[in-house]
Protein backbone atom coordinates (compact mmCIF):
# COMPACT_ATOMS: atom_id res chain seq x y z
CA UNK A 1 0.00 0.00 0.00
CA UNK A 2 2.77 2.16 0.62
CA UNK A 3 3.95 4.50 -2.48
CA UNK A 4 7.08 3.11 -4.31
CA UNK A 5 10.60 5.24 -3.68
CA UNK A 6 12.68 6.13 -1.09
CA UNK A 7 11.74 3.69 2.06
CA UNK A 8 9.99 5.84 5.23
CA UNK A 9 10.43 5.32 8.47
CA UNK A 10 7.20 2.77 10.36
CA UNK A 11 4.70 5.05 12.37
CA UNK A 12 2.58 2.51 13.97
CA UNK A 13 -0.24 3.66 15.43
CA UNK A 14 -2.43 1.00 17.51
CA UNK A 15 -5.82 1.65 16.28
CA UNK A 16 -8.89 0.62 18.48
CA UNK A 17 -12.56 0.89 17.61
CA UNK A 18 -14.90 -0.49 20.60
CA UNK A 19 -17.80 -1.48 19.96
CA UNK A 20 -20.66 -2.00 22.78
CA UNK A 21 -19.85 -6.14 23.24
CA UNK A 22 -16.45 -5.71 20.82
CA UNK A 23 -13.34 -5.07 20.46
CA UNK A 24 -11.41 -4.48 17.51
CA UNK A 25 -7.68 -3.38 17.04
CA UNK A 26 -4.80 -3.36 14.40
CA UNK A 27 -1.58 -1.78 14.81
CA UNK A 28 -1.02 0.24 11.55
CA UNK A 29 1.96 1.94 10.19
CA UNK A 30 0.73 5.19 9.25
CA UNK A 31 3.06 6.28 6.60
CA UNK A 32 2.96 3.16 4.85
CA UNK A 33 -1.34 1.27 5.67
CA UNK A 34 0.75 -1.91 6.57
CA UNK A 35 -1.08 -4.00 9.20
CA UNK A 36 1.81 -5.91 11.39
CA UNK A 37 -1.53 -7.23 12.92
CA UNK A 38 -5.21 -7.24 13.94
CA UNK A 39 -7.73 -8.99 15.98
CA UNK A 40 -11.27 -8.88 17.63
CA UNK A 41 -12.55 -9.51 20.85
CA UNK A 42 -16.09 -10.28 20.91
CA UNK A 43 -18.84 -10.67 23.30
CA UNK A 44 -17.72 -8.27 25.57
CA UNK A 45 -19.81 -7.67 28.80
CA UNK A 46 -22.49 -9.82 27.93
CA UNK A 47 -23.61 -12.25 31.29
CA UNK A 48 -23.65 -15.87 30.58
CA UNK A 49 -21.49 -15.96 27.44
CA UNK A 50 -17.74 -16.61 27.03
CA UNK A 51 -15.79 -14.29 25.17
CA UNK A 52 -13.76 -14.91 22.07
CA UNK A 53 -10.41 -13.67 20.96
CA UNK A 54 -8.87 -13.56 17.65
CA UNK A 55 -5.49 -12.56 16.81
CA UNK A 56 -4.07 -12.84 13.42
CA UNK A 57 -0.47 -12.31 12.41
CA UNK A 58 -0.07 -12.26 8.73
CA UNK A 59 -1.34 -15.56 7.83
CA UNK A 60 -1.38 -16.66 11.19
CA UNK A 61 -4.46 -16.83 13.18
CA UNK A 62 -4.79 -17.54 17.14
CA UNK A 63 -8.07 -17.79 18.92
CA UNK A 64 -9.21 -18.47 22.36
CA UNK A 65 -12.35 -18.66 24.58
CA UNK A 66 -11.87 -16.66 27.54
CA UNK A 67 -13.98 -14.46 30.17
CA UNK A 68 -14.19 -10.98 28.93
CA UNK A 69 -16.85 -9.11 31.63
CA UNK A 70 -15.58 -5.66 30.30
CA UNK A 71 -13.69 -3.82 28.08
CA UNK A 72 -10.65 -3.18 30.39
CA UNK A 73 -10.64 -7.55 30.69
CA UNK A 74 -10.37 -7.31 26.50
CA UNK A 75 -7.92 -5.11 26.49
CA UNK A 76 -5.55 -7.14 28.43
CA UNK A 77 -6.27 -10.09 26.15
CA UNK A 78 -5.27 -8.68 23.37
CA UNK A 79 -1.86 -7.16 25.26
CA UNK A 80 -1.33 -10.72 26.36
CA UNK A 81 -2.01 -11.80 22.53
CA UNK A 82 0.48 -9.38 21.76
CA UNK A 83 2.87 -11.04 24.26
CA UNK A 84 2.33 -14.78 23.09
CA UNK A 85 1.65 -14.46 19.55
CA UNK A 86 3.81 -11.34 18.55
CA UNK A 87 4.69 -9.09 17.00
CA UNK A 88 6.51 -7.51 20.19
CA UNK A 89 4.91 -4.46 21.45
CA UNK A 90 7.86 -2.52 23.06
CA UNK A 91 10.05 -3.54 19.77
CA UNK A 92 6.79 -2.14 17.47
CA UNK A 93 7.74 1.66 18.91
CA UNK A 94 4.34 2.64 19.33
CA UNK A 95 3.42 6.38 18.60
CA UNK A 96 -0.01 6.63 19.78
CA UNK A 97 -3.73 5.01 20.22
CA UNK A 98 -5.99 5.99 17.58
CA UNK A 99 -9.52 5.64 18.81
CA UNK A 100 -12.62 5.39 16.41
CA UNK A 101 -15.58 7.47 17.92
CA UNK A 102 -18.81 7.92 16.34
CA UNK A 103 -20.13 10.99 17.52
CA UNK A 104 -18.39 14.38 18.44
CA UNK A 105 -21.31 16.49 17.74
CA UNK A 106 -20.84 20.39 17.39
CA UNK A 107 -17.39 20.24 19.01
CA UNK A 108 -14.98 18.26 16.90
CA UNK A 109 -14.12 18.95 13.41
CA UNK A 110 -11.19 17.41 13.88
CA UNK A 111 -9.06 14.16 15.63
CA UNK A 112 -7.59 15.34 18.48
CA UNK A 113 -5.36 14.37 21.77
CA UNK A 114 -7.36 12.83 24.28
CA UNK A 115 -7.39 14.71 27.89
CA UNK A 116 -9.66 14.85 30.63
CA UNK A 117 -11.85 17.35 28.71
CA UNK A 118 -12.06 15.45 25.55
CA UNK A 119 -13.11 12.45 27.46
CA UNK A 120 -15.92 15.04 28.74
CA UNK A 121 -16.58 16.06 25.69
CA UNK A 122 -17.20 12.95 24.04
CA UNK A 123 -19.60 12.00 27.42
CA UNK A 124 -21.74 15.28 26.81
CA UNK A 125 -22.74 13.76 23.80
CA UNK A 126 -23.41 10.56 24.11
CA UNK A 127 -27.14 11.48 23.92
CA UNK A 128 -27.18 11.84 20.41
CA UNK A 129 -25.26 8.17 19.54
CA UNK A 130 -26.49 6.38 22.90
CA UNK A 131 -25.51 3.32 21.66
CA UNK A 132 -21.47 4.06 19.93
CA UNK A 133 -19.99 6.66 22.49
CA UNK A 134 -20.49 4.88 25.78
CA UNK A 135 -18.43 1.98 24.21
CA UNK A 136 -16.16 3.86 22.81
CA UNK A 137 -15.37 5.54 25.89
CA UNK A 138 -15.04 2.46 27.61
CA UNK A 139 -12.01 1.33 25.24
CA UNK A 140 -10.08 4.82 25.80
CA UNK A 141 -10.42 4.39 29.75
CA UNK A 142 -9.12 1.26 29.54
CA UNK A 143 -6.42 2.07 26.60
CA UNK A 144 -5.75 4.57 29.14
CA UNK A 145 -5.02 2.03 31.55
CA UNK A 146 -3.12 -0.18 29.94
CA UNK A 147 -0.64 2.02 27.67
CA UNK A 148 -0.84 5.10 29.80
CA UNK A 149 2.65 6.27 28.52
CA UNK A 150 1.32 6.84 25.10
CA UNK A 151 -0.62 9.44 23.52
CA UNK A 152 -4.16 8.74 22.88
CA UNK A 153 -5.91 10.07 19.82
CA UNK A 154 -9.90 10.33 19.06
CA UNK A 155 -10.75 10.19 15.15
CA UNK A 156 -13.97 11.25 15.01
CA UNK A 157 -16.50 9.99 12.56
CA UNK A 158 -18.57 13.20 12.52
CA UNK A 159 -15.24 15.02 11.86
CA UNK A 160 -15.17 15.11 8.23
CA UNK A 161 -18.90 16.57 7.72
CA UNK A 162 -17.95 19.39 10.13
CA UNK A 163 -17.39 21.28 6.99
CA UNK A 164 -21.08 20.87 5.75
CA UNK A 165 -22.43 24.29 5.06
CA UNK A 166 -25.37 25.44 7.48
CA UNK A 167 -27.59 24.98 4.41
CA UNK A 168 -26.82 21.30 4.36
CA UNK A 169 -25.87 20.56 7.90
CA UNK A 170 -29.72 22.55 9.03
CA UNK A 171 -33.20 20.85 9.55
CA UNK A 172 -36.24 23.32 8.80
CA UNK A 173 -36.68 22.52 12.41
CA UNK A 174 -37.94 25.12 15.04
CA UNK A 175 -34.92 26.65 15.69
CA UNK A 176 -35.12 27.00 19.33
CA UNK A 177 -36.19 22.95 19.83
CA UNK A 178 -32.96 22.29 17.49
CA UNK A 179 -30.38 24.38 19.44
CA UNK A 180 -31.67 23.44 22.58
CA UNK A 181 -31.05 19.48 21.81
CA UNK A 182 -28.34 20.19 18.77
CA UNK A 183 -30.35 18.53 16.25
CA UNK A 184 -28.44 18.97 13.58
CA UNK A 185 -27.31 16.76 10.77
CA UNK A 186 -23.86 15.72 11.58
CA UNK A 187 -23.25 12.32 9.32
CA UNK A 188 -21.48 9.50 9.53
CA UNK A 189 -18.65 7.23 8.49
CA UNK A 190 -16.42 10.32 7.47
CA UNK A 191 -13.40 8.60 7.98
CA UNK A 192 -14.29 6.21 4.96
CA UNK A 193 -15.43 9.39 3.03
CA UNK A 194 -11.94 10.85 4.21
CA UNK A 195 -9.95 8.01 3.20
CA UNK A 196 -11.90 7.55 -0.32
CA UNK A 197 -11.93 11.08 -1.18
CA UNK A 198 -8.02 11.26 -0.98
CA UNK A 199 -7.67 7.83 -2.72
CA UNK A 200 -9.76 9.00 -5.86
CA UNK A 201 -8.24 12.70 -5.88
CA UNK A 202 -4.85 11.08 -6.30
CA UNK A 203 -6.32 8.34 -8.76
CA UNK A 204 -8.33 11.23 -10.83
CA UNK A 205 -4.35 12.80 -10.92
CA UNK A 206 -5.94 15.99 -8.96
CA UNK A 207 -5.24 17.23 -5.62
CA UNK A 208 -7.71 16.91 -3.15
CA UNK A 209 -8.41 20.50 -2.91
CA UNK A 210 -9.55 20.16 -6.45
CA UNK A 211 -11.57 17.24 -6.76
CA UNK A 212 -15.43 17.24 -6.55
CA UNK A 213 -16.92 13.86 -6.07
CA UNK A 214 -19.88 11.84 -5.05
CA UNK A 215 -18.67 8.98 -2.70
CA UNK A 216 -20.69 6.41 -1.80
CA UNK A 217 -20.12 3.68 1.31
CA UNK A 218 -21.70 0.73 0.81
CA UNK A 219 -21.48 -1.74 3.46
CA UNK A 220 -24.09 -2.44 5.90
CA UNK A 221 -24.80 0.82 6.99
CA UNK A 222 -24.38 3.08 3.63
CA UNK A 223 -24.04 6.56 2.92
CA UNK A 224 -23.46 9.11 0.34
CA UNK A 225 -21.21 12.43 0.79
CA UNK A 226 -20.89 15.40 -2.06
CA UNK A 227 -17.42 16.34 -1.85
CA UNK A 228 -16.49 19.64 -3.34
CA UNK A 229 -12.60 19.99 -2.99
CA UNK A 230 -11.80 17.57 -0.34
CA UNK A 231 -14.40 18.71 2.00
CA UNK A 232 -17.67 16.98 2.71
CA UNK A 233 -20.71 19.48 1.46
CA UNK A 234 -23.24 17.30 1.99
CA UNK A 235 -24.02 13.92 3.43
CA UNK A 236 -26.86 11.74 3.16
CA UNK A 237 -26.69 10.40 7.11
CA UNK A 238 -28.48 13.55 9.57
CA UNK A 239 -28.97 13.46 13.20
CA UNK A 240 -28.20 9.68 13.51
CA UNK A 241 -27.12 7.09 10.94
CA UNK A 242 -31.08 6.18 10.06
CA UNK A 243 -31.11 9.08 7.63
CA UNK A 244 -30.22 8.73 3.49
CA UNK A 245 -29.83 5.76 1.70
CA UNK A 246 -31.34 1.94 1.82
CA UNK A 247 -29.52 -0.04 4.32
CA UNK A 248 -29.17 -3.24 5.51
CA UNK A 249 -31.40 -3.16 8.34
CA UNK A 250 -32.26 0.40 8.05
CA UNK A 251 -34.92 2.14 6.00
CA UNK A 252 -33.00 5.47 5.43
CA UNK A 253 -34.88 8.84 4.16
CA UNK A 254 -38.70 7.98 5.14
CA UNK A 255 -41.67 10.58 5.89
CA UNK A 256 -41.17 11.31 9.85
CA UNK A 257 -44.80 11.07 9.84
CA UNK A 258 -44.72 7.43 9.50
CA UNK A 259 -43.22 7.31 13.07
CA UNK A 260 -46.70 9.21 14.04
CA UNK A 261 -48.75 6.74 12.08
CA UNK A 262 -47.51 3.60 13.90
CA UNK A 263 -47.88 4.94 17.47
CA UNK A 264 -51.31 5.88 16.67
CA UNK A 265 -52.58 3.15 14.65
CA UNK A 266 -50.65 0.22 15.50
CA UNK A 267 -49.93 1.43 19.29
CA UNK A 268 -46.33 0.77 18.76
CA UNK A 269 -44.07 2.20 21.30
CA UNK A 270 -41.26 4.90 20.25
CA UNK A 271 -38.53 1.93 20.95
CA UNK A 272 -40.57 -0.45 19.13
CA UNK A 273 -40.38 1.86 16.43
CA UNK A 274 -36.67 2.45 16.34
CA UNK A 275 -36.20 -0.86 16.43
CA UNK A 276 -38.21 -1.43 13.48
CA UNK A 277 -36.93 0.91 11.16
CA UNK A 278 -33.12 0.57 12.58
CA UNK A 279 -32.92 -3.34 12.72
CA UNK A 280 -35.75 -4.89 10.30
CA UNK A 281 -36.34 -2.43 8.08
CA UNK A 282 -33.97 -2.08 4.44
CA UNK A 283 -32.85 -5.16 2.05
CA UNK A 284 -33.94 -7.22 5.38
CA UNK A 285 -37.55 -5.65 5.86
CA UNK A 286 -38.27 -5.88 2.40
CA UNK A 287 -36.07 -8.85 1.03
CA UNK A 288 -35.56 -11.01 4.17
CA UNK A 289 -31.82 -10.75 4.34
CA UNK A 290 -29.50 -7.70 5.09
CA UNK A 291 -26.72 -9.57 2.89
CA UNK A 292 -26.59 -7.81 -0.40
CA UNK A 293 -25.00 -11.36 -2.04
CA UNK A 294 -28.18 -12.88 -1.24
CA UNK A 295 -30.83 -9.97 -2.12
CA UNK A 296 -28.98 -10.40 -6.04
CA UNK A 297 -29.04 -14.09 -5.82
CA UNK A 298 -32.77 -14.09 -4.90
CA UNK A 299 -33.75 -11.37 -7.29
CA UNK A 300 -31.81 -13.61 -10.29
CA UNK A 301 -33.76 -16.37 -9.66
CA UNK A 302 -37.11 -14.57 -9.69
CA UNK A 303 -38.06 -13.32 -6.60
CA UNK A 304 -40.10 -10.63 -6.40
CA UNK A 305 -39.44 -9.31 -3.16
CA UNK A 306 -35.95 -9.30 -3.62
CA UNK A 307 -36.00 -7.79 -7.42
CA UNK A 308 -38.08 -4.42 -5.53
CA UNK A 309 -35.67 -4.30 -3.33
CA UNK A 310 -32.71 -3.78 -5.45
CA UNK A 311 -34.91 -1.79 -7.07
CA UNK A 312 -35.45 0.49 -4.62
CA UNK A 313 -31.76 0.49 -3.12
CA UNK A 314 -30.43 1.42 -6.23
CA UNK A 315 -33.18 4.05 -7.29
CA UNK A 316 -32.45 5.65 -3.75
CA UNK A 317 -28.42 5.71 -5.09
CA UNK A 318 -29.56 7.48 -8.50
CA UNK A 319 -31.80 10.09 -6.43
CA UNK A 320 -28.73 10.89 -4.86
CA UNK A 321 -26.49 10.95 -7.41
CA UNK A 322 -28.90 13.60 -8.93
CA UNK A 323 -29.50 15.65 -5.68
CA UNK A 324 -25.08 15.96 -5.36
CA UNK A 325 -24.50 17.16 -8.64
CA UNK A 326 -26.87 19.73 -8.63
CA UNK A 327 -24.80 20.76 -5.33
CA UNK A 328 -21.72 20.18 -6.76
CA UNK A 329 -22.14 21.42 -10.21
CA UNK A 330 -19.49 19.52 -11.45
CA UNK A 331 -18.71 16.10 -10.77
CA UNK A 332 -15.26 14.80 -11.49
CA UNK A 333 -16.22 10.89 -10.33
CA UNK A 334 -18.48 8.98 -8.71
CA UNK A 335 -16.82 6.57 -6.19
CA UNK A 336 -17.92 3.26 -4.51
CA UNK A 337 -16.33 1.75 -1.36
CA UNK A 338 -17.18 -0.73 1.58
CA UNK A 339 -18.73 -4.03 1.00
CA UNK A 340 -21.38 -3.80 -0.85
CA UNK A 341 -20.07 -1.05 -3.34
CA UNK A 342 -16.44 -2.15 -3.75
CA UNK A 343 -18.02 -6.02 -4.65
CA UNK A 344 -21.57 -5.70 -6.16
CA UNK A 345 -21.22 -5.22 -9.92
CA UNK A 346 -25.39 -5.28 -10.45
CA UNK A 347 -25.91 -2.70 -7.51
CA UNK A 348 -23.45 -0.51 -9.38
CA UNK A 349 -24.86 -1.18 -12.29
CA UNK A 350 -28.12 -0.39 -11.33
CA UNK A 351 -27.20 2.72 -9.09
CA UNK A 352 -25.84 4.25 -12.71
CA UNK A 353 -28.45 3.42 -15.08
CA UNK A 354 -29.91 6.07 -17.50
CA UNK A 355 -27.72 8.94 -16.02
CA UNK A 356 -25.51 9.31 -19.49
CA UNK A 357 -27.34 12.82 -20.09
CA UNK A 358 -25.79 13.32 -16.71
CA UNK A 359 -21.83 12.62 -17.89
CA UNK A 360 -22.01 9.09 -16.33
CA UNK A 361 -21.06 6.20 -18.66
CA UNK A 362 -20.58 3.51 -17.31
CA UNK A 363 -17.95 0.45 -18.64
CA UNK A 364 -19.98 -2.53 -18.53
CA UNK A 365 -17.44 -4.84 -18.78
CA UNK A 366 -14.68 -3.08 -16.63
CA UNK A 367 -17.78 -3.02 -14.11
CA UNK A 368 -18.01 -6.43 -14.11
CA UNK A 369 -14.16 -7.66 -13.48
CA UNK A 370 -13.24 -5.38 -10.93
CA UNK A 371 -10.38 -7.08 -8.74
CA UNK A 372 -10.92 -7.24 -5.07
CA UNK A 373 -8.95 -4.87 -2.96
CA UNK A 374 -7.70 -2.79 -5.94
CA UNK A 375 -8.54 0.86 -7.43
CA UNK A 376 -10.29 0.52 -10.43
CA UNK A 377 -11.81 2.39 -13.39
CA UNK A 378 -15.28 1.27 -14.43
CA UNK A 379 -16.13 4.40 -16.82
CA UNK A 380 -15.83 4.65 -20.32
CA UNK A 381 -12.13 6.49 -21.40
CA UNK A 382 -14.50 9.34 -22.51
CA UNK A 383 -17.02 9.22 -19.97
CA UNK A 384 -17.19 13.28 -18.79
CA UNK A 385 -17.91 11.84 -14.87
CA UNK A 386 -15.23 8.90 -14.08
CA UNK A 387 -16.32 6.44 -11.77
CA UNK A 388 -14.25 4.65 -9.19
CA UNK A 389 -13.88 1.38 -6.92
CA UNK A 390 -11.76 2.50 -4.44
CA UNK A 391 -11.52 -0.31 -1.30
CA UNK A 392 -11.86 1.65 2.03
CA UNK A 393 -9.38 1.35 4.63
CA UNK A 394 -10.25 3.14 7.19
CA UNK A 395 -7.84 1.85 10.44
CA UNK A 396 -5.25 3.12 8.16
CA UNK A 397 -6.92 6.62 8.16
CA UNK A 398 -7.62 6.29 11.72
CA UNK A 399 -3.27 5.35 12.14
CA UNK A 400 -2.72 8.57 9.56
CA UNK A 401 -5.07 11.22 11.95
CA UNK A 402 -2.99 9.66 15.03
CA UNK A 403 -0.06 9.92 13.56
CA UNK A 404 -0.68 13.82 12.38
CA UNK A 405 -2.23 14.98 15.33
CA UNK A 406 1.15 13.41 17.93
CA UNK A 407 3.28 14.97 15.31
CA UNK A 408 1.46 18.37 15.72
CA UNK A 409 1.81 18.54 18.72
P1 LIG B 1 -19.28 -3.69 5.34
O1 LIG B 1 -20.25 -3.09 6.31
O2 LIG B 1 -18.51 -2.70 4.55
O3 LIG B 1 -18.41 -4.76 5.97
O4 LIG B 1 -20.17 -4.47 4.26
C1 LIG B 1 -20.89 -5.62 4.63
C2 LIG B 1 -21.92 -5.93 3.55
O5 LIG B 1 -21.26 -6.02 2.27
C3 LIG B 1 -22.58 -7.29 3.72
O6 LIG B 1 -23.73 -7.19 4.54
C4 LIG B 1 -22.96 -7.65 2.32
O7 LIG B 1 -24.28 -7.20 2.08
C5 LIG B 1 -22.03 -6.85 1.43
N1 LIG B 1 -21.14 -7.68 0.61
C6 LIG B 1 -19.99 -8.26 0.94
N2 LIG B 1 -19.48 -8.96 -0.09
C7 LIG B 1 -20.35 -8.80 -1.12
C8 LIG B 1 -20.42 -9.28 -2.48
N3 LIG B 1 -19.47 -10.06 -2.99
N4 LIG B 1 -21.48 -8.90 -3.22
C9 LIG B 1 -22.44 -8.12 -2.72
N5 LIG B 1 -22.44 -7.65 -1.47
C10 LIG B 1 -21.41 -7.98 -0.67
Amino acid sequence: MGTAGEPRTAQHVLVINAGSSSLKYQVVDAASGTALASGLAERVGQTGAVGHLRHEVGEDVHERELPLPDHGAAMAAMREAFEAFGPELASANLMAVGHRVVQGGPEFSASVRIDAEVVAAIEDVSDLAPLHNPPNLAGIRAAQATFGDLPQVAVFDTAFHRSMPAHAATYALDREIAQAHRVRRYGAHGTSHQYVARTAARELGLAPESANLIVFHLGNGASATAVAGGRSVDTSMGLTPLEGLVMGTRTGDIDPAVVFHLARTAGMSIDEIDTVMNRRSGLLGLAGSNDMRDVVDAAEHGDDDARLALDVYCYRLRKYIGAYTAALGRVDAVVFTAGVGENSAPVRAGALRGLENLGIMLDEAANKSVRPGAVSCISVQDSPVTVLVVPTNEEWEIAREAARVVQAI
